[in-house]
C-alpha cells in the first residue's frame, strides 16, 4: 500500500570516482514516476550526491545522532541533515544494531528526534537466524516495532517507512522466500493496525531488504504486503538498481 518505494543503501562504500559514475548511471536510467526512490551514500558523499543526482532520485543519510547536536564527537545531527536539505534518514539498520550496539529503545528515540526535526525515516527491523530458529522471531519483531511506535505520534507515521530486513538475508545471497517475506510483512501490517491505527497500517510502506537483486525483485515486488525494497549490494551497480526500480507491475 502507498507509493512503491525503493531505497539504495550504499553502506560504507564508494570513492569519489565510483560515486560520480554511479550518479551518472542513475541519472541516465529510466524509472517510473510512480516509484519513490531514495539512495543513501556515506556522510562524506551525501551533499555531493544530493547536488548531482537528478529528480526523482532523493537521498538519505545512513544514521544520525539521537538528539540535538553538541559535544558528540564523530556524530551528525538530524538538524544538520535538515539544514543541508537531506530529506530522509535510515535508522536502526541491523549493522548499527549489532556492530554499534544500538538497542530498540535508542532506535525509537532516534526516530522520534529525526521526525521532530522534519526528516523522514526508514526504520529497520529484522531477526537473526538464531532468533528465527529458536522461535523468538515474533517477539523480536514486535519489540522492535513497539519501541518505534512508543516514540512516534500517529501523524508522524506518514513520514516513516518500515524496512523488514532479516539479518540472515543481508549480504548473504540468501534472499527470503516469497512466503517468508509475505508472512512477516503481513504480520507487521497487522501489528500496526492493532497497536497504532488501522488507517496508518493501510498506507504504511513496508519494504523488504536482504539480498534483493535484479533477478529476484519482480517476484517479491508482486507480493501483497511488499511495498518496496531496501537494497544493499545491488544498489551499487547502476543498471541493476535501475532494474529494481522498475520491478513493480
Ligand atoms: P544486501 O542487499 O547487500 O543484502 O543488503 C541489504 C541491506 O542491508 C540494505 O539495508
Amino acid at each position: 500500500s502507498g507509493r512503491f518505494f525503493i531505497g539504495g543503501n550504499w553502506k560504507c562504500n564508494g570513492t569519489i570516482d565510483m560515486v560520480t559514475q554511479l550518479v551518472k548511471d542513475l541519472n541516465a536510467g529510466s524509472v517510473p514516476s510512480t516509484v519513490e526512490i531514495v539512495v543513501s551514500p556515506t556522510f562524506v558523499h551525501l551533499d555531493m550526491v544530493k547536488r548531482t543526482l537528478r529528480a526523482p532520485f532523493q537521498v538519505a543519510a545512513q544514521d544520525c545522532w539521537v538528539s540535538k547536536g553538541g559535544a558528540f564527537t564523530g556524530e551528525v545531527s538530524a538538524e544538520m541533515l535538515h539544514d543541508f536539505g537531506i530529506p530522509w534518514v535510515i535508522l536502526g539498520h541491523s549493522e548499527r544494531r549489532s556492530l554499534c550496539r544500538e538497542d530498540d529503545e535508542l532506535v525509537g528515540m532516534k526516530c522520534e528526534y529525526a521526525l521532530s526535526q522534519g526528516l523522514k525515516v526508514i526504520a529497520c527491523i529484522g531477526e537473526t537466524l538464531e532468533q528465527r530458529e529458536s522461535g523468538h522471531m515474533w517477539d523480536v519483531i514486535d519489540a522492535q516495532l513497539q519501541a518505534i511506535a512508543n516514540h512516534t505520534t500517529i501523524g508522524n507515521w506518514t513520514n516513516m517507512v518500515i524496512a523488514y530486513e532479516p539479518v540472515w538475508a543481508i549480504g548473504t545471497g540468501v534472499v527470503a522466500t516469497p512466503e517468508q517475506a509475505q508472512e512477516v510483512h503481513a504480520h507487521v501490517r497487522a501489528w500496526v493496525a492493532k497497536n497504532v491505527n488501522p488507517e496508518v497500517a493501510d498506507t504504511l510502506r513496508i519494504l523488504y531488504g536482504g539480498s534483493v537483486n535484479d533477478q529476484n525483485c519482480e517476484t517479491l515486488a508482486n507480493l501483497e504486503d511488499v511495498d518496496g525494497f531496501l537494497v544493499g549490494g545491488a544498489s551499487l551497480k547502476g543498471p541493476s538498481f535501475i532494474k529494481i526500480c522498475n520491478s513493480e507491475h
